[in-house]
């Protein structure tokens, strides 16, 4: 590849590429720490290295694509939510982001609680010893066993979705002799992205009970006239990937009201309010998330300023991040396979993975960076979209991004910030194998999910 056919980016107006896109860093091999996990850096020949170990080697002992977790990352974040709300409130990891049984034990030591959604994701839980009284249980559409199962089990809380759902849990409860801990979860009318929040019409959703047209305080009714349950609070989730605090006061404003409603019709003040996760991470140096600590003190100030002009005693506080906690954690080292440029548009490089271990960029249209890992490079930054193996033209990892002129097949690249919602959301779309994900600490490397095989895939289909 003869660089004057790789141009750095467009040259003319005329010919710019669509897409979002930054000016290339300065330095293509400098590693933003704000992307990256925290053990991550080059090591002297500029090899990538993850908890004292480069990419070179776990391709060779783990294959690609991978995901490659940092566990003294993962442990040091949970500590750090855990530290920021302190005694006095409660942090849930929500589990859908990415769970396995190490992950359960890692947060089981580091003193968080846990969110889960499904009835595999409480097996998962109870499986590897989390406590069923820090498990929460949510979801639009609970079924039946599940909500037995959790009652059984003994989950800290339950958190009601529906009129429907406040009568199943009540009559499962009631039949096990039991008053299961429960929230309603509301929707305040809040929808938060990244750095925008819209603060009417989002009831429109199949999350939750609406506070605007008195639906939640019905709710409430029917839940505190039920022997079988306990309530203990109110629940509002407003969305993901969320930087603008903004969105957050407003829910909480409004779910502090409700309190001060229910105290005044019922004449008790219940004890918790839940405040959701959502909390944004940064997938490029152009995003700037908040720390833990700025966010618990934001809430918390929220909470007690409203709770003092509406005189009623602060609740405890519960937040749920996933994707704050897990996500900037890992990355995902793929094998750069074919390269394709396009003259005066970008170059296509493929890799080993696609849209099946990363659907965010599909789906979402999410936004993600890539750096050449495997060594450094002096060459020119040319514009690329990294792309899958996958029979879609949408199997887009990267949509835009610069890598080195002289990348080539063989090259390792790898993309960082997958720890959330990329081998949780992972599919078998065109019989891929789901990578595994490799736990790696103080220069040793374990699998905690290992690689799908070809005998896994033969085993579901039963002829
Ligand atoms: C998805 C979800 C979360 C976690 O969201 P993140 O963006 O990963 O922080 C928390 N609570 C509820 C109810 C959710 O549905």
């Amino acid at each position: 590849m003869s660089r004057s056919a790789h141009p750095a980016g467009p040259r003319h107006a005329d010919v710019l590429p669509e897409g979002h896109y930054s000016a290339p860093a300065a330095d293509l091999n400098a590693l933003d720490e704000k992307v990256w996990s925290r053990t991550v850096t080059r090591d002297a020949d500029g090899a990538l290295t993850v908890g004292g170990i480069a990419v070179a080697r776990l391709a060779e002992e783990f294959g690609t694509p991978a995901y490659f977790l940092d566990e003294s990352d993962f442990r040091a974040r949970c500590r750090a939510w855990a530290d920021a709300f302190g005694p006095a409130a409660d942090v849930f990891y929500a589990g859908k982001a990415f769970l396995s049984r190490a992950i359960v034990r890692w947060l089981k030591e580091e003193g968080l609680n846990l969110d889960v959604c499904s009835g595999g994701e409480l097996t998962t839980a109870l499986d590897a010893g989390m406590p069923a009284e820090r498990i929460a249980f949510h979801g639009n559409n609970k079924t039946v066993a599940e909500i037995e199962r959790a009652v059984e089990a003994g989950v800290g809380r339950i958190v009601l979705d529906s009129f429907q759902e406040i009568v199943r849990v009540a009559h499962i409860a009631q039949r096990h002799g039991v008053r299961q801990r429960v929230q309603i979860r509301v929707t305040v009318g809040v929808e938060a992205h990244t750095h925008e929040f819209i603060a009417t019409a989002h009831e429109d959703q199949k999350f939750g009970i609406a506070l605007a047209d008195g639906q939640a305080a019905e709710a409430v009714r029917r839940a505190l006239s039920l022997d079988g349950l306990d309530l203990i609070g109110v629940h509002s989730h407003i969305g993901s990937q969320i930087f603008d605090m903004a969105g957050f006061e407003v829910s909480a404003r409004r779910v502090v009201q409700l309190l001060a409603e229910i105290r005044d019709e019922h004449g008790v003040e219940l004890p918790e309010i839940d405040l959701g996760g959502g909390l944004g991470i940064a997938y490029t140096s152009d995003d700037d998330p908040r720390e833990p600590h700025e966010i618990a003190k934001a809430l918390s100030d929220i909470v007690t300023r409203e709770c003092e002009s509406a005189k009623l005693r602060t609740p405890r506080i519960s937040v749920e991040p996933g994707r704050a906690i897990v996500g900037p954690t890992a990355f995902t080292l793929y094998e750069v396979g074919t390269i394709k440029p396009l003259e005066g548009l970008r170059t296509y490089v493929s890799v080993d993975g696609g849209m099946s271990d990363n659907i965010r960029t599909a789906l979402y249209d999410a936004e993600y960076s890539v750096a050449l890992v495997s060594r450094t490079s002096d060459a020119e930054p040319m514009l690329v979209r990294v792309v899958g193996k996958h029979c879609e033209s949408g199997d887009i990892v990267v949509k835009d991004a610069f890598l080195p002129a002289d990348l080539a097949p063989g090259d390792l690249i790898a993309v960082p910030a997958t720890g959330a919602y990329c081998r949780s959301m992972a599919s078998n779309y065109n019989h891929a194998l789901r990578p595994p994900v490799v736990a790696v600490r103080d220069g040793e490397a374990r699998v905690i999910v290992r690689r799908e095989t070809e005998e896994d895939l033969l085993r579901l289909d039963v002829g």
